[in-house]
């Protein structure tokens, strides 16, 4: 199965990746982990992206791109994955469609994870004592959700708009929005 996981910073989309990842064996693709690895390692990608990460702005469309590629042209992603992180912006989102179109593997599911902004600033909050992430201090954050609002809303839009989107309650502990998901991806069976 090839699952998009959409939603806000702090809406639970890399805490829900990990379980699901479990549950569906397929790999976990998040840009910020695969981001924050070339970051660690010291790359020149990781150069260019760790100040921007830093501000809580989008790295550039070319290197998400780039980076996205490389890691569906490996062998494991064959019986499917779960993509936590990108499309970010509209083009980005017309990108990742015809990149799987070419390659033939059109997504499955587009899941967004629906949480009160207030409740995101929240959780934030608690993952940066608990995380220590570069971009958890409170600027970021702030841009961040700014990011998020004028840039990657539209990207839900586009997922409704294509009929792939299903939103689901991010509201509750993790393992009711994790039933909540799993049972968004049972197949539809039509009625009589
Ligand atoms: P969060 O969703 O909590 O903001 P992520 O780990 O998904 O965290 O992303 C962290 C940072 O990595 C983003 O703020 C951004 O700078 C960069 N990033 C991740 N994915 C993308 C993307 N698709 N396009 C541009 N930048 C990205």
């Amino acid at each position: 199965m090839r699952l998009l996981l959409l939603g806000a910073p702090g809406s639970g989309k890399g805490t829900q990746a990990v379980r699901l990842k479990d549950h569906l064996q397929v790999p976990h693709i998040s840009t910020g982990d695969l981001l924050r690895a070339e970051v660690a390692a010291g790359s020149p990608l990781g150069l260019e992206a760790k100040e921007v990460m830093a501000r809580g702005e989008l790295v550039s469309d070319a290197i998400l791109l780039g980076m996205l590629e490389d890691r569906l042209s490996r062998e494991d992603v064959a019986g499917g994955f779960i993509l936590d992180g990108y499309p970010r912006n509209l083009a980005q989102a017309a990108a990742l469609d015809a990149l799987l179109t070419r390659i033939g593997q059109p997504m499955d599911h587009a899941v967004q994870l629906a949480v009160p902004v207030e409740m995101l600033v929240e959780r934030i909050a608690g993952r940066a004592q608990d995380e220590g992430r570069a971009d958890d201090n409170p600027e970021s954050v702030r841009k961040r959700l700014q990011v998020y609002e004028e840039q990657t809303a539209p990207v839900i839009e586009f997922y409704r708009e294509h009929g792939q989107l299903t939103v689901i309650d991010g509201v509750g502990g993790m393992d009711d929005v994790f039933a909540r998901v799993v049972s968004a991806l049972q197949p539809v069976h039509p009625v009589g």
